[in-house]
């Protein structure tokens, strides 16, 4: 098996224990990768850690570059994790992404039976996980995750603000 990149620090880390700080050391890699690819799309990166804390997956937003509909920074790393776990379910892993996802996105971790969400930002408009909508506690969703978000909050709300505010002085 293939890791995608692995954290330098979390290689004896369990990403099943309650380790905010662990989470914040990946969300900080998510944020600087996001900078990136804020040139060409949403800056949005989540990465899928499998139950000894390594990366199996990691997804930037590629709706624009793909010309995708369901080219979400979600789904991309669902698809890699996916092809390196040989299995749909992920049960034991966990998805740690800069914004709360979407409805879509809230969906399809549900199908895939993901066993925690981490995010930064909520998104009041389109969170499928609490900002909006709480699809994980609705009565259709057969799968309950563990949901953590919050994480560098601050830093990750900044980052969409920016590259929002940069959109509109573009147009
Ligand atoms: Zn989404």
């Amino acid at each position: 098996m293939r890791y995608i990149f692995e954290n330098e620090n979390s290689n004896s880390e369990q990403p099943n224990s309650t380790n905010n700080s662990n989470y914040s050391k990946w969300m900080n890699l998510i944020l600087r990768r996001s900078e990136e690819i804020g040139q060409v799309e949403l800056p949005i990166c989540s990465v899928i850690l499998d139950e000894r804390g390594r990366c199996i997956g990691r997804g930037i937003n590629r709706r624009n570059i793909n010309k995708d509909p369901l080219g979400h920074a979600e789904i991309m790393a669902l698809r890699q994790a996916s092809l390196i776990k040989n299995d749909w379910r992920f049960n034991e892993c966990i998805i740690i992404t800069n914004l709360e996802p979407c409805t879509m996105c809230a969906s399809a971790l549900i199908q895939a039976r993901m066993g925690k969400v981490v995010f930064g930002a909520y998104d009041k408009k389109r969170g499928g996980l609490g900002g909006s909508i709480d699809l994980s506690k609705h009565k259709s969703s057969h799968h309950k995750m563990e949901i953590i978000g919050g994480i560098l909050e601050d830093e990750c709300s900044r980052l969409l603000q920016i590259w929002f505010k940069n959109l509109r002085t573009k147009i």
